[in-house]
């Protein structure tokens, strides 16, 4: 999965970290022969890989970025009030997690990331929906569920 680097810091050992529109970090060590990213070793460079996609890695792993403040919830769905929407390729905003909680029941999940990634949530195990990768839900039986949404602040 794409994600545009939105910044670029150095972290204590002076290797580059670009910031992602996911807000995942990503470092960008520039050692080459292994790895040739001589852009991260001038201002100019630097400033060229602004806007640049990068593959995260870390989006693929549904992975919960850090610093995300909830925005709003979703209200209570059960398996006959299901938005349309949320049943087929569904997908949030950029710059916008999803976190699906179970209150009672299970919920199939299904994330494509693009890999498709199937998950059986309940009560103990949140499905995490990165900013627009497509998801789709599915009531197993009787279920009773909700979204959170979150971003980071500034
Ligand atoms: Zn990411």
């Amino acid at each position: 999965m794409h994600r545009k680097t939105l910044g670029l810091h150095k972290d204590e050992e002076g290797d580059g970290v670009a910031e992602l529109e996911c807000f995942h970090d990503q470092h960008v060590r520039h050692n080459p022969p292994f790895f040739n990213r001589s852009w991260t070793t001038t201002d100019k460079g630097r400033e060229s890989m602004l806007g640049q996609p990068i593959e995260c890695g870390r989006c693929l792993q549904l992975e919960w970025p850090e610093g995300l403040e909830s925005l709003r919830c979703t209200p209570r769905f059960d398996e006959s009030s299901i938005p349309r929407g949320l049943q087929k390729d569904h997908s949030t905003k950029a710059g916008v997690w999803g976190l699906i909680h179970v209150v009672s029941g299970q919920l199939r999940y299904v994330c494509q990331t693009p890999v498709e990634r199937e998950m059986l949530l309940d009560a103990d195990s949140k499905g995490i929906i990165p900013p627009g990768l497509l998801h789709d839900v599915e009531a197993q039986g009787d279920v009773c569920f909700y979204v959170e949404f979150f971003t980071r602040p500034g």
